[in-house]
């Protein structure tokens, strides 16, 4: 992980607020590790056919920018970010950062909104999604769908 110091020199980051020297600190870091993690291609299980340690290929991108993987045991092809909270979802891992620092915060759906910089209601999705799947970790055999 870098540090501040090794992203910005010291005169950006006097011209910058401390949250905004945070913020492309943990954005810089993230392209990183989603680099590395589709370098590494590592899943242990294909989520489509269920092989253990999958044969994988790079596959394209999807319209959002991320990268997709090809199984070579059924053909198929999947996100890289197949379960995870940037599942299905066209906000940035920086975004969802964010949303997760600020939800035990008990700020309102607006505040976190304009935070992150989404629409309020996309705000309360992301919201949903994460507290949904924190009760997943609590509860893993609740099948409920809520939404
Ligand atoms: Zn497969």
């Amino acid at each position: 992980m870098l540090q501040t110091n090794q992203i910005l020199t010291s005169s950006i980051r006097a011209e910058l607020y401390p949250f905004q020297v945070e913020k492309i600190t943990r954005q810089v870091n993230d392209f990183i590790l989603s680099n590395k993690e589709s370098e590494e291609c590592s899943f242990e299980i294909c989520p489509k056919c269920g092989a253990v340690h999958p044969r994988l290929t790079k596959a394209g991108f999807t319209a959002a920018g991320k990268q997709m993987l090809r199984c070579h045991e059924c053909g198929k092809r999947f996100v890289i970010d197949h379960g995870e909270l940037t599942y299905y979802s066209h906000q940035s891992q920086a975004k969802w950062d964010d949303l997760i620092l600020e939800t035990p915060n008990g700020n309102s759906m607006k505040e976190t909104a304009v935070k992150i910089n989404v629409h309020e209601t996309t705000a309360f999705r992301m919201r949903h999604k994460y507290l949904h799947s924190l009760e997943q970790t609590v509860y893993p055999l609740c099948t409920e769908r809520c939404d």
